[in-house]
């Protein structure tokens, strides 16, 4: 079949890789001039997530306040903004939230022999590194991330429950002043450059005979023909240009478009159950190479993530709700400064001396999050339409898992993960 793959992020890239694997043609329709330019460009590195890194479940804004939450509410009067919270906050019961994760875990599994099957394939490098350490502040923090802590075992996720001694003891940039309560050591769980893998990814496929038009923007989907079709425009932006227009059609459309998505495949009412939501990210230069974490530390309560990439540091978090009306729009630079004031700080506070926080580079963007916080992976109504979007805080590899159960439905075979996971992960659920 002739599939047409919209977006090259790693959800693009990953389903080119497995419907190309499937022995289909594949063209793969980016804006920019490269892949990996959206919120996989900013990613900060944590592979697959666990039930304590998920952003919802119940340590995830428990405290309205951003100082203790790590995240910043700005929705104003914005009803929906507000309504999509509501639902996000309803998954901080225990039940609800242990109920709606057993819908990710086979995603996660998935995702899990995916990536390894790639790996021993292709034998990339990508900087993996093995080692994730959740700290934890207060006692309280610890009791409240025990659903989650518990859901480790269920899962099979190697881990082991840490004193505060423990932790300093086997990640020494952690400081044991001033006191904390503990944390969760996850060893086989990985971070690695998502856009590096991506690139690689990319470039195999070119190298097998993968089509890319970069630098074409997708103005719209047309599905009623005897084919379906995509009408491209160079990318000024997205906006269509008369004589520019160009339509390429095809037996299937996979949209992984990233925030694009819902307006090319339509029918989500968008706020209350999808939102754009800002995250940032700070690369910063290793400051003492002995202060250096060898683990990748999260502040579990905050979603901070600090990973060490070669001579640098990634600290990632601090997303910012706001009314959905302004959340195409660059940020403002107040609520800029505290957003990455907060990165700094959590910095500070666990691995302190380790990152040039000053000499630190910025860079915020859009992802993609849910209010029932799960993916939208599969079919559509429309017979010929597929999406693989929508991976909020965790698309690195769970969009690799996706790309295959994508990859699958387009050929006609029955993905490997139960029938209840794939309707809970459809597009219809909205
Ligand atoms: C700061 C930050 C930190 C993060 N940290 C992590 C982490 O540690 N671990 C993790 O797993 N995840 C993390 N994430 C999330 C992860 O990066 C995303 O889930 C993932 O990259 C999403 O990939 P994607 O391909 O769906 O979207 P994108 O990377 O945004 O790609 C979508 C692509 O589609 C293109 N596109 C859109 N519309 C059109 C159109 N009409 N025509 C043509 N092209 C179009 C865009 O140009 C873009 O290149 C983080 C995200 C951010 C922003």
């Amino acid at each position: 079949m002739d599939v047409i793959v919209i977006g090259g992020g790693i959800a693009g890239i990953a389903t080119a890789y497995q419907l190309h694997a499937a022995g289909h043609r594949v063209c793969v329709v980016e804006r920019h001039a490269t892949v990996a330019q959206g919120a996989t460009y900013g990613q900060g590195g944590a592979l697959l997530p666990s039930p304590l890194d998920v952003w919802f479940g119940p340590t995830f804004m428990a405290s309205s306040r951003s100082k203790q939450s790590g995240m910043m509410v700005k929705t104003g009067f914005d009803s929906a903004a507000r309504d999509f919270l509501k639902r996000l906050a309803s998954l901080r019961d225990p039940e609800a939230f242990v109920a709606q994760y057993a819908h990710l875990q086979p995603l996660v599994d998935m995702s899990r022999r995916v990536l390894a099957d790639i790996e021993s394939r292709l034998e990339l490098d990508f900087e993996q590194r093995r080692g994730v350490l959740h700290v934890f502040r207060q006692p309280r923090e610890l009791e409240d991330a025990q659903p989650a802590i518990d859901l480790l075992k269920g899962c099979g996720v190697p881990y082991r429950q840490l004193t505060p001694e423990e932790c300093v003891a086997i990640e020494p940039s952690v400081p044991d002043f001033p006191e904390f309560a503990g944390g969760v050591l996850l060893p086989e769980e990985r971070t690695a450059n998502c856009p590096l893998f991506t690139k690689q990814l990319k470039q195999v496929l070119e190298d097998e005979g993968v089509q890319f038009r970069m630098h074409r923007s997708v103005t719209s989907l047309r599905l009623d023909g005897a084919r379906a079709a995509v009408e491209l425009a160079e990318s000024h932006e997205g906006k269509k240009r008369g004589a520019d227009v160009e339509l390429i059609t095809a037996d299937a459309i996979v949209v992984a478009a990233g925030t694009g998505t819902p307006g090319l495949i339509g029918g989500i009412e968008s706020a209350s159950s999808l939102f754009a939501l800002r995250v940032h990210t700070l690369t910063a230069p290793v400051a003492y190479e002995e202060r250096a974490p060898h683990l990748t530390v999260v502040d579990s309560i905050k979603r901070i993530t600090m990973t060490r990439i070669n001579q640098r540091l990634r600290v990632s978090g601090a997303g910012v709700f706001q009314s959905a009306s302004k959340s195409d729009k660059p940020l403002d630079a107040t609520l800029s400064r505290r957003a990455l004031d907060l990165l700094g700080q959590g910095t500070h506070d666990w691995i302190p001396g380790a990152a040039r926080v000053s000499a630190a580079r910025a860079w915020d963007g859009l992802r993609l999050i849910t209010a029932d916080g799960l993916p939208i992976v599969g079919a559509t109504r429309h017979p010929r339409l597929f999406v693989n979007a929508a991976h909020g805080p965790a698309g690195w590899g769970l969009a690799c898992g996706s790309a295959k159960v994508v990859a699958d439905l387009v050929s006609g075979v029955t993905p490997d993960i139960p029938a209840s996971v794939l309707a809970a992960l459809g597009v219809a659920r909205f």
